[in-house]
């Protein structure tokens, strides 16, 4: 089709983006997508295997996943009395809540630099976006979300707490504060993709805050490839949000495998653990190269300034070993790298490669 007909037809918002980009990684040190490089112990696999092997792949999943959605509370500290939506990763939730609130008019703000799912999905469904700069510190500037807040009175205010890519976990304070201003006229959703890693959380305040809703996701805990987020919140806003969900939005096999791991969640406990220990290592490591600031972490990556990301991430690329340089993502970003902690072995090809990548004096 020509591309005058193409614009006919596909709206303007759409054109003018351009595809998400995920990279060739094959052969590479993957260190660029925040994943759990642990795999399931052998015997849990095998179980897994021989429990996958009965699910009845020819009926429609039920629904209502409600045996998920219990397994979730139980395991994962969902206060009793919050209703939980389940999503096809935290990115269908994120799609689910821009299509509910999508009045013409509506707005969605996050701070910036932050996770782009929430412009994009704010595009898709035709909502404004508004991004507020972060201070070059990456943490929250409080004074100019209440001013933005006021000003642009968003129906979907994003928080990632701690936040992608910069590791930062915002002030508790200042987020009750955002949320106190935010009052009855819109949703902030604090998504806690990194929750394993940051062990904090506001899940245990959702009684104190009609309007928050607190999102998850299996993905950085170690299960990315099954896709499945949840959140849970205000129970006549999830009713709502609920009614746009796809009725078979999560596939049997990711329901079945869900539950038999999370059943058995201190495994995936631990390997967050031992990456949180990874992680300060990693910290102190790079921390102690010169030519190299890192910023603080509450998540499992790493973000790092150095004077010409864009040549260390190609050296890297030379040693298979890919980072994700965001350098280009916001000014305040300018010469990041965003590194995924992984296991000792990996982070030390990681140092030596990277060692070897900086320039020399
Ligand atoms: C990785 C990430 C997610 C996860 O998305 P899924 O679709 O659940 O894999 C959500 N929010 C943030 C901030 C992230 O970095």
């Amino acid at each position: 089709m020509s591309s005058s007909n193409i614009t006919n037809i596909i709206r303007p918002e759409i054109t003018s983006l351009s595809a998400y980009h995920v990279p060739e990684s094959a052969g590479y040190v993957k260190l660029d997508a925040m994943e759990n490089p642990f795999v399931l112990p052998e015997e849990m696999q095998q179980e897994l295997g021989q429990h996958l092997a009965q699910v009845a792949m020819n009926r429609y999943p039920v629904p209502s996943y409600s045996s998920l959605k219990h397994i979730i509370a139980e395991k994962l500290g969902v206060p009793a009395g919050h209703d939980i939506i389940v999503g096809n990763g935290s990115d269908e939730l994120i799609a689910m809540m821009s299509v509910a609130c999508a009045k013409p008019g509506a707005k969605v703000l996050a701070p910036l630099p932050g996770f782009v799912m929430y412009a994009m999905s704010a595009k898709f469904a035709g909502l404004e976006f508004v991004g507020v700069p972060l201070h070059a510190d990456f943490t929250l500037d409080k004074v100019a979300m209440l001013a933005a807040i006021v000003e642009h009175q968003p129906a979907i205010i994003y928080l990632a707490y701690p936040n992608n890519p910069t590791g930062t976990l915002y002030d508790a304070d200042d987020m009750a504060e955002i949320l106190r201003a935010v009052g009855n006229t819109g949703v902030v959703v604090v998504d806690e993709a990194y929750q394993p890693f940051a062990q904090t959380s506001f899940m245990s305040r959702l009684a104190e805050f009609d309007n928050l809703v607190v999102m998850r996701t299996v993905s950085k805990l170690g299960l990315a490839g099954i896709r499945l987020g949840y959140m849970a919140g205000n129970n006549a806003l999830m009713a709502e949000f609920e009614k746009v969900r796809p009725p078979y939005n999560i596939n049997v096999l990711t329901q079945a495998a869900a539950e038999f791991v999370l059943q058995r969640v201190e495994v995936l406990d631990a390997q967050a653990a031992e990456l949180r220990a990874q992680r300060d290592k990693l910290s102190t490591a790079l921390r102690a190269t010169p030519g190299v600031e890192v910023f603080p972490s509450s998540a499992n990556f790493l973000l790092i300034r150095v004077a010409n990301a864009e040549q260390v991430f190609a050296k890297l690329l030379n040693h298979k070993i890919l980072v994700k340089n965001v350098g280009k993502m916001h000014t305040l970003l300018e010469n990041c790298l965003r590194i995924t902690v992984s296991t000792q072995e990996e982070n030390a090809l990681f140092l030596a490669a990277f060692a070897a990548s900086m320039p020399s004096k």
